[in-house]
C-alpha cells in the first residue's frame, strides 16, 4: 500500500489539537442579557431555575367532565353544574351528584379529581351519563407533576435552540442571561480570487470558501465580520490581520497557509503572534493552523474549499463552542454498512464525504459522494456526513462496517 505524499507520522490528530485548543483557550468572560427574540443561538451564561411550579395548577388533559371518581360507574348520570375554560375556571360550587364541564387546559374545581373524556358519555342537556368507572386522578395534570419551583430547568453553558426557548417561555423568563457572542473575522487570501458575479480572467477562480465558511460561522452562532479577499502581498495580510485582530475574538483565514512561495500567513503570524501548531494528521485539511495573535485566537484554514469546510467543522466549530461557555460533548457518531470502495492510504485520520440512508429493513448504509479532491465543492453539497477512517487504515471495501459523523444544522443537518 503506498503511502501519499502528505503522510507525516509525527502529525497530530484531531482530537488531539482540539485537546490542545481547549487547554490553551479559556471561554470568552461576561455576561449580558438578552429577551427571549433574541435568547436562539446564544449559550445561557447561568442556571435557570423555574419560578413556579410546571404544571403551575391541576388541570385537564382532555376535553370532558371533571367529576369526584368515587362517584362515577357504569349507568351513573351526574348534572352538569357549570362550565371550566382554559384561561376561564369554574369559580363556582359543585357539590354531590353534580360535575363539570371542562376543556382541555382549564384548571380542575375545587373538590374534583378526575376528568372523564367527552367521548366515553352520553349528554342530555344538563344531564351526563357515565359508562364507565374512572380511575382517581385520570387525566389530570397535576401541579408540579412536571418539576416543582426552583428545579434548574436549564444548565449555564447550554446552547439556546427552539427547545430551550420553549422552556424558558413556561416559565415565565423574558429576559435572559448569556454569555457574550463571538465575533469572528474571517477573510480569504489569494490573487486568484475574483468574486462571484464578475468575470473570471485566465488562472482565476471565485471565493467560494469565504462565502461557505461565513454561513457556517453564522450558523454556529458568531457575528461574522467578512473583510474580503486579500491579495497574496505581505504589507496587505499584514494589514488585513492587524485589522482583523483588533476587532475580533477569533481570526479566521483560508488559503495562504501551505508555505508556498505566495502564502504570506506564517510570515505575518510569526511576526505578530504565536503559532501553536501547523499541519495535523487529517485529510482533507492537512495545513490547519492555530495560534495566538495580540489580541484572538488565530485559525488558518487551508484554501482548497473541502479541506477548508472539513476544518472548520470538525476543529473550528469545537473551538468557538468551547469559548462561548459549552461544555465539551463528543460528535454523534453512527456505524453504517460502505455501499463503495473507498481509496485511503494510512497516515491521515480521512473525513470522506459520505450519504447515510437506511435500508427498508432498517440498516444504515452508507454510499460515497465518489470523487474525493479537496477542491471539488459539490462533494460537500451532495454528502450529509462524514466517512471517518481512521489515521492507519488503508483502502476500505464495500461492506465494511465504517463510522460515520452526520451533518448537524451547521452543514444543513439530517
Ligand atoms: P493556498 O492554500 O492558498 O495555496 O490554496 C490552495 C488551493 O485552494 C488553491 O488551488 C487555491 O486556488 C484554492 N483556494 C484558495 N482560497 C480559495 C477560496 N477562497 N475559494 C476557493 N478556492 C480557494
Ligand atoms: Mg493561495
Amino acid at each position: 500500500m503506498s503511502h501519499d505524499c502528505c503522510s507525516q507520522p509525527g502529525l497530530m490528530l484531531p482530537a488531539d489539537a482540539l485537546l490542545r485548543m481547549r487547554e490553551q483557550v479559556a471561554p470568552l468572560d461576561g455576561e449580558e442579557w438578552v429577551s427571549l427574540e433574541q435568547s436562539p443561538g446564544r449559550v445561557l451564561s447561568r442556571d435557570i431555575a423555574a419560578a413556579i411550579d410546571l404544571p403551575p395548577f391541576d388541570n385537564s388533559a382532555m376535553d370532558g367532565y371533571a367529576v369526584r371518581a368515587a362517584e362515577v360507574a357504569e349507568g351513573v348520570t351526574l348534572t352538569v353544574a357549570g362550565k371550566a375554560f382554559a384561561g376561564a375556571p369554574y369559580a363556582g360550587e359543585c357539590g354531590p351528584g353534580q360535575c363539570v364541564r371542562i376543556m382541555t387546559g382549564a384548571a380542575l374545581p375545587e373538590g374534583l379529581d378526575s376528568i372523564v373524556m367527552q367521548e366515553v358519555v352520553q349528554v342530555e342537556g344538563d344531564q351526563v351519563r357515565f359508562t364507565e368507572s374512572v380511575r382517581e386522578g385520570h387525566f389530570v395534570r397535576g401541579r408540579g407533576s412536571e418539576l416543582t419551583a426552583g428545579t434548574v430547568v436549564l444548565k449555564a453553558g447550554t446552547r439556546i435552540s427552539a427547545g430551550e426557548v420553549g422552556v424558558l417561555a413556561t416559565v415565565g423568563v423574558a429576559d435572559v442571561p448569556v454569555r457574550p457572542k463571538l465575533t469572528v473575522a474571517l477573510f480569504s487570501t489569494g490573487d486568484e480570487l475574483k468574486a462571484p458575479g464578475t468575470e473570471l480572467a485566465p488562472g482565476d477562480i471565485y471565493d467560494s470558501n469565504r462565502h461557505a465558511l461565513r454561513t457556517m460561522l453564522q450558523a454556529m452562532g458568531c457575528e461574522v465580520r467578512d473583510l474580503g479577499v486579500i491579495p497574496d502581498d505581505l504589507e496587505l495580510v499584514r494589514e488585513a490581520f492587524r485589522r482583523a485582530d483588533a476587532e475580533a475574538d477569533v481570526v479566521i483565514t483560508s488559503g495562504g497557509v501551505s508555505v508556498g512561495e505566495a502564502d504570506f500567513i506564517k510570515v505575518v503570524l510569526d511576526e505578530m503572534g504565536k503559532i501553536s501548531f501547523w499541519k495535523l494528521a487529517i485529510k482533507p485539511g492537512k495545513p490547519f493552523a492555530f495560534g495566538r495573535l495580540p489580541n484572538a485566537w488565530f485559525c488558518g484554514l487551508p484554501g482548497n474549499p473541502v479541506s477548508s469546510m472539513v476544518t472548520c467543522y470538525e476543529l473550528v466549530q469545537p473551538l468557538l463552542n468551547h469559548l462561548a461557555g459549552e461544555p465539551a460533548k463528543d460528535a454523534p457518531l453512527l456505524e453504517a454498512r460502505l455501499q463503495d470502495n473507498l481509496r485511503k492510504a494510512p497516515g491521515r485520520q480521512e473525513y470522506q464525504r459520505g450519504i447515510l440512508s437506511r435500508t427498508e429493513d432498517g440498516s444504515l448504509i452508507v454510499t460515497s459522494t465518489g470523487a474525493q479532491g479537496s477542491d471539488m465543492t459539490t462533494s460537500m453539497s451532495r454528502a450529509n456526513c462524514f466517512i471517518i477512517l481512521p489515521r492507519e487504515q488503508g483502502d476500505t471495501a464495500a461492506g465494511s462496517l465504517v463510522t460515520v459523523e452526520p451533518f448537524n444544522a451547521v452543514l444543513g443537518g439530517l
